[in-house]
């Protein structure tokens, strides 16, 4: 087919396109009077769906979708879209699972890449000394867990939730519990292949095209597309002591949890979350975990009382239980928790990385995994955690039934400062997330505008105390913010615009940059 689409608008370039009959073999699009060859994996149909994102707020519809079946397709497209120049306005976002936010994966008008069409080729796996895979940048990270663990290996360090693309958590960080220990995903990555937004395809590892590697860990998708990812293994477990423990004191859970984080052979993970006013949540427990202390566990009750849950886990093969649980004993008694709150299980590894999508199957059944999810994650300098709590927990969250609220603290010293994430200068950092969700048309507290109007009285208290916090998953309207976002490391991540990505075509829904701005 040959399409023809509106010439003159920068904004709208594919906003109408008339599509002629059938004149060769390959499609042929023509953008501003240029024309593009492209292969058959160009869709005009169901771009509603590239729309779409798990924060369900923002709604882009692209022009088209690409399911791309090789690199080259990828990189031909935005070779292509480079030679039309800045007045086609033409941009290109790769999408991976699309559980962005706020639009971060969607292109107005655009072309969005569905990377997960990419998955091949498959998996390799080298399992010599310092082992590794190879994976596609579309791949989910449920899936390279279930392959690795065919090889008795596992990636070192997750996000909570598995369905979600490599290229997609790479963007921004991956974080997770390991991360105190493993440094988030980006930090356990050994090579990349990426193709740039000027359609070279080209592969980089802390050795080789380093700015470019850098530049893209963490880089929310403005310098170039990964198209496949060498990720970093290790012996997998097989079976994990998973914990969980109450506070009612804000200072010393996270006394807890920062001398956990300081020994490296402790556990393996360590989370934390807040609860205001839910002791249905406390009993709900009870499916997974066994109280330690089950008459006690039964009188306790969390109306009217903040409480602060410190989540451990420790790994283990079942021929050393005796020896883990001896461990975990004498860890446990380093802390100063509610004694008679103490909830113990043992699961499997699969099980425990996988746990949120067990919660995720049940919310789909009751239809409430696609409501709109107006989420605020926070980094937090631990020199000011108890300020932003006492002011957050204490007057601007009166419960916490909107959602779960996760706070633990990581080891900067593990996060590699060469990478495009910004977190704030300390050397222990809190990762402190609000996972709202919001019923439509409501316009009480679990209704999006009073959860926003929330979140924004939390973001100005951030500002007007000068706590030195730094969005995760930033989402910013003006250049402006994004300089403020960015600091000292604006200029860097600028000049990498310019040398990767010229024509600002890559990533839009960022709202970094505007091409032809
Ligand atoms: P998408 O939403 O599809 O894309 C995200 C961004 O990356 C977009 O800008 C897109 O253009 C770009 N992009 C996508 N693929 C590529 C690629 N191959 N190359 C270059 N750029 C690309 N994050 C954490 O760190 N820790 C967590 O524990 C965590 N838990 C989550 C739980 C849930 C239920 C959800 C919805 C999100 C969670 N996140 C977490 C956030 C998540 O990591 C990010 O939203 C991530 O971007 C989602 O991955 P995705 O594959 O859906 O990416």
């Amino acid at each position: 087919i040959v399409v023809l689409l509106s010439t003159c608008s920068a904004h709208h370039p594919l906003a109408k396109p008339t599509i002629f009959p059938r004149s060769s073999s390959s499609s042929n699009i023509q953008f501003s009077q240029k024309p593009l060859i492209l292969n058959d994996n160009l869709s005009f149909e169901n771009i509603h769906e590239a729309a779409k994102d798990f924060g369900n707020i923002y709604h882009f519809l692209p022009s088209a979708i690409l399911y791309p079946e090789t690199v080259s397709d990828i990189s031909t497209i935005i070779i292509n879209i480079n030679e039309m120049g800045t007045t086609s306005g033409l941009t290109v976002a790769a999408r991976g699972n699309g559980h962005s936010l706020k639009g971060q994966a969607q292109a107005y008008h655009g072309i969005v890449i569905d990377m997960k069409s990419l998955r091949g080729p498959e998996m390799q796996f080298y399992t010599g000394e310092l082992p590794y895979v190879d994976v596609s940048g579309g791949e989910l990270w449920i899936n390279i867990l279930n392959e690795s663990l065919k090889h008795g290996l596992s990636p070192k360090s997750w996000t909570d939730y598995l369905h979600l693309t490599v290229g997609g958590t790479l963007s921004n960080a991956g974080v997770s519990g390991q991360a105190f220990r493993h440094g988030p995903q980006i930090n356990n990555v050994y090579q990349l292949e990426v193709v740039t937004g000027t359609g070279e395809v080209v592969t980089c590892s802390e050795t080789q095209n380093t700015d470019l590697f850098y530049g893209v860990l963490g880089g929310l998708g403005q310098f170039g597309i990964i198209t496949r990812a060498r990720i970093s293994l290790e012996p997998a477990p097989i079976m994990v002591k998973w914990i969980r423990v109450l506070y009612s004191d804000f200072s010393i859970f996270t006394q807890d949890q920062e001398h956990l984080i300081s020994s490296q052979k402790a556990f393996d993970y360590i989370e934390g979350f807040v609860i205001i006013n839910r002791t249905d949540l406390v009993n709900s427990w009870r499916s997974t975990f066994n109280p330690k202390d089950p008459v006690q566990a039964s009188q306790f009750i969390s109306d009217g009382k903040t409480l602060f849950c410190l989540e451990m886990a420790k790994y283990f093969n079942p021929q050393e239980i005796d020896f883990m649980n001896q461990k975990v004993d004498g860890l446990l008694s380093e802390l100063s928790y509610i004694e008679s709150t103490l909830f113990l299980s043992e699961v499997s590894y699969v099980e425990f990385l996988d746990r949120v999508h067990v919660s995720m199957l049940k919310l789909q059944e009751k239809g409430l995994w696609d409501l709109p999810h107006p989420w605020l994650n926070l980094i937090i300098p631990r020199s000011r955690i108890h300020e932003f709590a006492q002011e957050v927990f204490g007057n601007i969250i009166t419960d916490t039934s909107n959602g779960p609220i996760l706070i633990y603290p990581v080891n900067k010293s593990k996060w590699n400062n060469r990478t495009s994430m910004i977190t704030p200068e300390e050397d222990v950092l809190y990762l402190v997330a609000f996972l709202s969700s919001a019923m439509p048309g409501s316009t009480g507290t679990d209704g999006l505008e009073y959860i926003f109007s929330q979140n924004k009285r939390i973001l100005d208290f951030c500002k007007s105390a000068n706590l030195g916090m730094k969005q995760y998953l930033p989402h910013y309207l003006t250049q402006e913010e994004w300089k403020i976002h960015f600091g000292s490391k604006w200029e860097v991540f600028l000049r990498r615009k310019f040398t990767y990505d010229p024509l600002a075509i890559l990533a839009p829904g960022q709202r970094i940059f505007k091409k032809g701005k």
